[in-house]
């Protein structure tokens, strides 16, 4: 919910250049014969079998085959197959320009009624050249978001799941760090197998968001806010609906967008529909949040005799700081609750 790296810029202010490093670690060690897994080699030996006779009388309707030829070709000059490993995220659509000169989507996917079904063509590239699995279940895996040291933080997308990890333990070695959450194609790798190894395009996410409700819809830069790029909480604020009963109660929130800004991705993660609910407002401890601040709200005046206590009080409950925002779950909602009654930015700034 807030950008990446502003979130690594909190605890490190090299971030910047650390995350890009990352990047081109990943490129490095994806042509090291320590992880024996040469990707540039992995492409010269596609371009000789889809060049095969056999394999060009096979596909060769349509002009398939020449359209296979040419795009394996332009990945293979230009540094083009680094440029997409390390791609940035305004980069993409400069990239999917590029190829959709050469080759047709349809070449890679086909479109099913709300999902998509990888091409022949498609299911080579993700398991020949861009192998996402092998990358996931390997330790270079480990060694690459060791290095980007993301930990502690929750799903970039929603603010709810932990990213988690646990030591794992190999016997007479160091115990190294594994990790167990998972990660997101932005664009979606059915649909682009060539952006399945794209440093830029693996978002660290919960399952809800990766697995259960993002999938493989067609999501772009420029019309979903992509977490290495943007930033929701600049976008959005959640409003909390108030009952006033017995007890001060939050019956639901809603999200505004603030600033008018193109963007799907809520729609796609369905993170009103999720927020929304009294059940999950119940499980944030919205309630319990909003209870303590309306009947301490006088204290959020200048020069209140308790205010620097009340302040202390409520670190317990959230930061405060916006740059830690993705560190612990709900911490997004509860802010903005607070927000409506900390009108003066004594708390949240
Ligand atoms: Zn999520």
């Amino acid at each position: 919910m807030i950008n990446i790296i502003t979130h690594l810029k909190s605890k490190n202010p090299n971030a910047v250049n650390n995350i890009n490093d990352t990047a081109e670690l990943l490129w490095t060690h994806l042509n090291n014969p320590t992880y024996n897994y040469n990707i540039s080699q992995k492409l010269v030996d596609l371009i000789t079998h889809i060049n095969t006779p056999s394999y060009i009388a096979a596909n060769s309707a349509g002009g398939a085959q020449q359209r296979q030829s040419d795009f394996l070709d332009h990945l293979n000059k230009n540094d083009n197959l680094h440029k997409i490993i390390v791609a940035k995220p305004l980069e993409f659509n400069t990239i999917l320009d590029d190829i959709y000169k050469i080759i047709d989507p349809q070449d890679f996917f086909t479109p099913q009624k709300t999902k998509a079904k990888s091409t022949d063509f498609g299911k080579l590239l993700k398991t020949k050249l861009f192998n996402y699995s092998w990358y996931r279940s390997n330790d270079l895996f480990e060694v690459i978001y060791n290095q980007l040291d993301i930990i502690p933080c929750t799903c970039a997308y929603c603010n709810t799941g932990h990213m988690m990890s646990i030591e794992k333990l190999i016997k007479g070695k160091k115990p190294v760090e594994h990790y167990l959450f998972e990660i997101d194609h932005f664009y979606p790798s059915v649909r682009h197998p060539y952006f399945s190894l794209s440093f830029f395009n693996h978002i660290p996410s919960c399952e809800t968001c990766n697995g259960k409700l993002k999938n493989d819809q067609q999501v772009a830069v420029g019309t979903h806010l992509h977490p290495f790029l943007d930033c929701f909480d600049n976008h959005y604020t959640f409003i909390p609906i108030l009952g006033y009963g017995q007890n001060i109660t939050v019956e639901s929130v809603v999200l505004k967008n603030e600033t008018s800004v193109n963007d799907n991705i809520i729609d796609t993660l369905k993170i009103q529909s999720r927020y929304g609910t009294k059940g999950f407002l119940h499980f944030a401890k919205a309630n319990d949040l909003v209870e303590y601040i309306y009947k301490n709200r006088h204290k959020f005046m200048n020069n209140h005799p308790q205010q620097a206590d009340f302040l202390a009080s409520l670190k317990i409950s959230l930061t405060g700081d916006k740059n830690k925002i993705l560190y612990t779950p709900y911490e997004k909602l509860k802010r903005d609750i607070t927000k409506q009654f900390d009108i003066h930015k004594v708390y949240v700034k």
